[in-house]
C-alpha cells in the first residue's frame, strides 16, 4: 500500500465512514435556535468555495481553495467525533464563509475537479486556514491564530499587490482605543513593542499620559472588529487625535493567501503546487 492510500485508508477510519459511503457533514447553520443541517461534504466545499473566492478567480485557485476548504471541514469532523459535539462545523468569517446554495458553476467545477482530495500531513488532514492577502508573505499559524502547526509557517508570496484594498489606512479616535484597552480615556501615545517573525504587530503599548497598558495585536484587532483592521501587518502613529494604522494584507494572514493563489495560478501554477507552496510540507491525497 503506498503511503497515500495508506493515508487515505486511515482517514476514511478516523472518518467513521464505510469505504463507498458518501461523506456526509453536520453543519451548524443557526446558534439559537440551533439549526444544524446534514449535507453531503461536496456539496458542503462548494457552497465555502463560493462564499470564500469570487467565481472569477482562475480554476487551479478554486481548486486549491476546495482542498483546503475539505481538509479544513474534515480537521473540525473529527475534532467533533472526539468531542461528541452533534455538528461538525459552524458558518461565519471564524469558520469558512459557507454561502448555502449558491455555488456557482465555476465553484462546483472546482469541486468535482478535486472531489475527495484532502491535504495531508502525514496521515492526518490539516488546518488548512486561508485569508484574502497576505500583503506579502504570510504569517505563522501559531502568531495568527494560537495554533503551532509546522504547515502554518511563514512564506513568501508577493503574489497578491493587486486585492482589493491590500494597501489601508484606518483611522480610530483616540478616545476609543483607550476606552476598548481599558485606559480609562483617550490614548495619548501607541507604539508596536514586538513583532511576529513574519514582521507583523504582536504587541503594543498604548499610553494616556503615565498609564500604560500593553495589549496583544491580535486582541486589539478583536476588539476594534476583525473587518475595520483588515490586518496585524500594519505602522500605527498618534496624529490629531485619533490613532492611524497603515498596513497590507487583508485577513490572519496564516495558510492559503486568496489572491497569491490566483497569482500562482495566473503564472501557470497548479492548485498541488500552489497548496504545497503555502502549506509547506504536506501533500495531497484522495480520501474517497
Ligand atoms: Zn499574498
Amino acid at each position: 500500500m503506498s503511503r497515500a492510500r495508506a493515508a487515505a485508508a486511515l482517514l476514511l477510519l478516523l472518518a467513521g465512514a464505510p469505504a463507498g459511503a458518501e461523506e456526509l457533514i453536520r453543519v451548524l447553520v443557526k446558534v439559537a435556535p440551533r439549526t444544524v443541517e446534514e449535507l453531503r461534504l461536496e456539496d458542503y466545499v462548494a457552497g465555502v468555495v463560493a462564499g470564500e473566492m469570487p467565481a472569477s478567480f482562475p480554476p487551479e485557485a478554486l481548486k486549491a481553495q476546495a482542498v483546503a476548504a475539505r481538509s479544513y471541514a474534515l480537521t473540525r469532523k473529527l475534532e467533533a467525533q472526539a468531542a461528541n459535539r452533534r455538528w461538525d462545523i459552524a458558518t461565519g468569517v471564524l469558520a469558512q464563509v459557507y454561502a448555502a446554495g449558491q455555488a456557482s458553476p465555476a465553484a462546483r467545477a472546482a469541486v468535482a475537479a478535486t472531489e475527495g482530495e484532502v491535504l495531508v500531513l502525514g496521515m492526518e488532514p490539516v488546518e488548512a486556514y486561508f485569508h484574502a492577502a497576505c500583503g506579502g508573505r504570510t504569517e505563522g499559524g501559531l502568531a495568527a491564530l494560537g495554533r503551532d502547526l509546522s504547515y502554518l509557517s511563514p512564506v513568501e508570496c508577493g503574489r497578491c499587490d493587486d486585492a482589493p484594498g491590500v494597501r489601508w489606512k484606518v483611522k480610530v479616535a483616540a478616545s476609543e482605543v483607550g476606552k476598548v484597552t481599558g485606559l480609562g480615556g483617550a490614548a495619548t501615545d501607541a507604539r508596536i513593542v514586538s513583532r511576529s517573525p513574519s514582521g507583523r504587530a504582536e504587541r503594543l503599548e498604548l499610553a494616556r499620559g503615565r498609564t500604560k497598558v500593553v495589549v496583544a495585536a491580535t486582541d486589539l484587532r478583536q476588539r476594534l472588529g476583525f473587518s475595520r483592521l483588515p490586518s496585524l501587518a500594519f505602522e500605527v502613529r498618534l496624529e490629531g487625535g485619533a490613532l492611524v494604522f497603515e498596513g497590507r494584507g487583508r485577513g490572519h494572514g496564516a495558510g492559503l493567501c486568496q489572491w497569491g493563489a490566483a497569482g500562482l495560478a495566473r503564472e501557470g501554477k497548479t492548485y498541488r503546487e500552489i497548496l504545497l507552496h503555502y502549506y509547506p510540507g504536506t501533500d495531497v491525497v484522495r480520501m474517497y
